[in-house]
């Protein structure tokens, strides 16, 4: 998941882990870490590989706006979909326009290191 340098030092700040140690650089764009073990986010409180498993996230109330809109996510034509990859998708109502356009501001502000 990606995140803005704000979030990530915010995420420091609360958790008191080094940068370095749950973000990396994925092209240029400052992204999570998934955990070697769970093969998910670091900050997923799971024990299972397995992408339906149970799972908590410790920083809920400090997450990413990336992780805050999904499974709602961009595709090549910047319309908003559902992401295919979530297997709750069947949950969530049909994005909006406005949902595309608050996505689009926020990958203009990853893309700035904002
Ligand atoms: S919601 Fe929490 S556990 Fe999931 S990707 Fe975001 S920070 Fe990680």
């Amino acid at each position: 998941m990606p995140l803005t340098e704000a979030e990530a030092k915010r995420l420091s700040r609360r958790t008191g882990m080094a940068l370095e140690s749950f973000t990396w650089e994925n092209n240029g764009i400052l992204t999570l870490l998934n955990d070697e073990k769970t093969r998910a986010c670091v900050f997923l409180l799971t024990a299972s590989p397995d992408t339906n498993a149970e799972g908590i996230c410790s920083v809920y109330e400090v997450r990413p706006e990336g992780c805050r809109k999904y499974p709602i996510v961009l595709n090549s034509n910047d319309d908003a979909i559902l992401d295919d990859g979530c297997p709750h998708r069947q949950d969530f109502p049909e994005p909006s326009e406005a949902d595309a356009i608050e996505l689009l501001n926020l990958e203009e502000r990853l893309l700035r290191r904002q």
